[in-house]
C-alpha cells in the first residue's frame, strides 16, 4: 500500500538488485549450510518466477496489489509441479528455525530448503530496505492514521536534533513467513500501527480473504449505541460475519470489543445534546442577530460537523453516533 515518487522505486529497486542479493552467488555461498543441494533444486532456485537474472524483479517489486495472487499461484503452480502436490503445505509450515532432512534426497527436504533459503535472502532484503527506506517511504505514503484499526496515529516522528527518529511499524498484508518473496513488494507493505501490526495480526494470513486497502473495512461498518447500557456496537455484525473477509478484520483486530471502550465518544456527544437541547438553541438565535437554528448548532458540534475522513481517529464511530444522536 505504499504509494511512493518514482525517484524512490528507481532508488530501491537499483539498492534491491545489488549482487548481495543475488541468488545464483548465494547458492554458491557456504555460509548458506546446504553444500550439497541437489541440482534439481539449484535449477529451481536459478529460474524462480519473481526473479530476473536472479535477482527480484522490477514486476515483482512494484506489482500492483491485484497482481500479488499471480505471483503467488505461479510459484506455487511450479513448485508442485516439481515436488509434488503436497508441497505448498510444506512451504507454508517451514519456520526458519526449522532442521531440515542433511541427506536431503526427500521432496520434503528439498522443499524446505527452498523455503529456507528464500526466507532468510528476503528477510535479509527486507530488514535492509527497511534500515534504509523506511523512514522515506512511510513519509511519502502520508497516512496519519493506522488503517486497521482506524484509533492510532502512524506519523513518523523526528527528534528536533534529527537523530533519532520515531517510525511505525511495516505490515506485510500476506505475511512474509509465507510468502517471503513478496517480503519487499511495495503493494504487500501496510504502515501501521505496533498494535495492530505485532500483536493483533501477527502471521494472520490474509491470502484470499481480506479487504484491501484495509480501510475500506469502515465503509462498510455501522455503529450504534445503547443509552441504557452505555453501550457501542456494530450493528450490522451478524450480516458481516457471514462473509469471511469481514470476519477476518473483525476477529483479527477485535474492531467491536475494542470500538466498545470508546464511550467517552457516546457520552461526550449525548452530553452536548442534553446541554443544548433544540429549545436552548432557539433561545440562543433569538437573542443572537443574524444566528440561524442550523449554524449555532454547526458551532457547538464543530468537532463532529467538520470532521477529516483522513486525520480524524475513529472517524467511522464518531459520525455514526453523531448522526444517531443529533441528525
Ligand atoms: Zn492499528
Amino acid at each position: 500500500m505504499l504509494k511512493i515518487s518514482q525517484t524512490s522505486q528507481n532508488a530501491i529497486l537499483h539498492y534491491l538488485q545489488k549482487n548481495d542479493y543475488c541468488t545464483d552467488k548465494k547458492i554458491n555461498e557456504a555460509t548458506f549450510g546446504f553444500l550439497n543441494i541437489p541440482n534439481r533444486t539449484k535449477y529451481f532456485l536459478k529460474d524462480l518466477p519473481f526473479e530476473e537474472n536472479y535477482k527480484i524483479s522490477h514486476s515483482t517489486l512494484m506489482s500492483p496489489y491485484h497482481n500479488n495472487e499471480n505471483i503467488i499461484e505461479a510459484f506455487f503452480d511450479k513448485l508442485q509441479r516439481v515436488y509434488g502436490v503436497g508441497s505448498r503445505d510444506i512451504f507454508y509450515n517451514t519456520g526458519k528455525d526449522d532442521e531440515v532432512d542433511k541427506t536431503l534426497d526427500t521432496n520434503e527436504a528439498q522443499v524446505k530448503v527452498i523455503k529456507l533459503f528464500l526466507l532468510k535472502k528476503y528477510s535479509n532484503m527486507y530488514n535492509n530496505f527497511r534500515k534504509n527506506y523506511g523512514k522515506r517511504v512511510i513519509e511519502e505514503t502520508g497516512n496519519n492514521i493506522c488503517p486497521y484499526c482506524y484509533r492510532s496515529y502512524i506519523s513518523v516522528i523526528e527528534a528536533e536534533t534529527g537523530k533519532k527518529s520515531l517510525t511505525p511499524d511495516l505490515d506485510h498484508f500476506y505475511p512474509k513467513s509465507r510468502y517471503p518473496f513478496l517480503a519487499v513488494t511495495l503493494s504487500n507493505l501496510v504502515p501501521s500501527c505496533l498494535l495492530c501490526n505485532e500483536r493483533a495480526k501477527n502471521d494472520q494470513d490474509f491470502y484470499k480473504n481480506s479487504i484491501y486497502p484495509p480501510q475500506k473495512f469502515f465503509d462498510e461498518i455501522e455503529f450504534d449505541y445503547d443509552v441504557y447500557l452505555n453501550k457501542i456496537y456494530i450493528k450490522n455484525y451478524k450480516q458481516l460475519i457471514i462473509d469471511p473477509k469481514y470476519k477476518i478484520h473483525l476477529d483479527t483486530f477485535l474492531i467491536q470489543e475494542t470500538y466498545a471502550t470508546h464511550t467517552e465518544i457516546l457520552q461526550n456527544i449525548i452530553n452536548k445534546h442534553k446541554k443544548y437541547k433544540q429549545s436552548k438553541i432557539q433561545d440562543l438565535v433569538k437573542h443572537t442577530v443574524g444566528l440561524s437554528g442550523t449554524y449555532v448548532k454547526k458551532i457547538v458540534f464543530y468537532e463532529y460537523e467538520y470532521m477529516n475522513k483522513k486525520t480524524e481517529l475513529l472517524y467511522k464511530l464518531k459520525k455514526d453516533l453523531y448522526e444517531k444522536i443529533i441528525k
